[in-house]
């Protein structure tokens, strides 16, 4: 599978060509990625009162600025300063677009401002999701008085997936991220500037539009634990969204989870954990993590986190062909499931291949037969679709970036 160049709706040349150019002259400092209090901080220190603070976080993350030109809440002067100082805004851009036949789309954004190396992450656009959120809590919510849907739009509930690193290091075998390695942990403006910058293209209006984020593309968030929660920090304070409407996925980072449940509820967004086996054996053989921590290493962390109402955890669980299809592990995944003892709900992704990974999609009937299974033994479950395989959007296939 190859990705078409009629897929790709706008690509910037010149841009690119900057990413791979080493940055010249004194680095810009960006603004973006602060939050209301260290804005207000660097106007106090430019004399300024501090709810100047708050207007540029307002034009930052809400109004969703890309140059300083148009803050134009701040007085010229002001702005003219700021940029003498070396103040941008700083945002991460979307540098690049893949469209799938299926609406998904597939972002490259472009990360490169301040001291850091430029990069481009991968962030992908769900309309409609993948219903990888249903069952999780997050409808009783909106029962509860949520949202209403995007009357304008053609989708009603949308999801974007976001990158936390560049890379992974953890080396699961069916990944392709993975085989990237990791090259190098994102700022917290760097993935919160992901999500803005796909709102802004969308025209979501926040509070109207049903959006969902999954922290679930390029990356382990739980190593890198503090950009990840700073940037779910700038979501919530600073852009309005709803944490409840946020999931983390994590391969079972034990520390991660130790802190994640000290976090308090109002920034906390719902966890899932990448079980991807019924079995210890299995799971280390295809997740060398489960080495260090195993499953009940990782439960036992889990069983720390206080759910909120009607929340449930979820478990994901990658459906590779003749490893961890069969009868027998859906019976086992049901079995643990019920050990847990907690409120989860599975996940269940079938495999999406990926050059150099020698595994195999699951047969036909596996996926449908392992979903009985677990509904049969009284286990929420739900299968994930795949969006955008066509355009290497789907989960697991994210690598593939200017190379593509
Ligand atoms: N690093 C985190 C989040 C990113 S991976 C984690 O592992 O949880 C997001 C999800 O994609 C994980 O559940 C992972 O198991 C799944 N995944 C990885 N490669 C895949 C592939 N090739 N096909 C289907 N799902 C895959
Ligand atoms: Fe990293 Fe998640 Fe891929 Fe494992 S599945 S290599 S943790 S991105």
């Amino acid at each position: 599978m190859s990705v078409d160049s009629s897929q790709l709706v706008h690509f910037d040349a010149a841009k690119l060509a900057k990413v791979s150019a080493p940055e010249t002259g004194p680095s810009k400092r960006p603004l973006f990625g602060l939050d209301f209090e260290a804005l207000a901080a660097r106007m106090v220190e430019l004399g300024e009162p501090a709810w100047r603070g708050k207007q540029l976080a307002e034009a930052l993350y809400r109004q969703r600025v890309a140059t300083l030109d148009e803050v134009t809440t701040l007085p010229l002067v002001l702005r003219q300063k700021l940029a003498k100082q070396g103040w941008e805004v700083g945002r991460p851009e979307i540098v690049q677009v893949f469209q799938s036949v299926d609406g998904t789309e597939r972002y490259l954004i472009e990360c490169r401002s301040g001291a850091t190396s430029a990069e481009t992450v991968e962030t992908v656009w769900m309309p409609e999701g993948d219903e990888g959120e249903a069952g999780d809590g997050t409808d009783s919510f909106e029962a509860a008085g949520g949202q209403t849907g995007a009357a304008a739009k053609n989708w009603r509930r949308a999801t974007i997936c976001v990158s936390s690193q560049v890379g992974c290091a953890v080396n699961c075998k069916f990944c392709l991220t993975a085989k990237l390695g990791l090259q190098r942990n994102l700022s917290a403006g760097e993935i919160t500037g992901q999500v803005i910058a796909v709102l802004d293209r969308q025209g979501i209006e926040v509070g109207r539009d049903r959006v969902n984020l999954v922290f679930m593309g390029m990356g382990e968030p739980f190593l890198n634990y503090d950009n990840f929660m700073g940037a779910v920090g700038l979501l919530v304070r600073e852009a309005g969204l709803s944490p409840q409407r946020m999931t983390v996925s994590t391969s079972g980072i034990v520390p991660g989870i130790e802190r994640f449940a000290e976090e308090p509820a109002d920034v906390r967004p719902k966890l899932a954990i990448s079980l991807n086996a019924p079995n210890d054996a299995i799971r280390a053989e295809i997740m060398p993590i489960n080495r260090k921590w195993n499953i009940e290493a990782v439960i036992d962390a889990v069983r720390g986190v206080k759910l909120r109402p009607r929340e449930r955890v979820t478990f994901e669980y990658v459906l590779l062909g003749g490893v961890t299809d069969k009868p027998e592990h859906a019976r086992e995944v049901a079995r643990l499931a019920r050990r847990t003892g907690l409120p989860v709900k599975v996940n269940l992704i079938a495999w999406n291949p990926g050059p150099g990974i020698h595994y195999e999609m699951p047969r036909e009937g596996a996926v449908d037969a392992f979903r009985a299974a677990l509904a049969r033994a009284g286990v929420p479950v739900y299968l994930r679709r795949p969006r955008g395989r066509d355009i290497y959007a789907a989960c697991g296939q994210l690598k593939r970036t200017v190379e593509g």
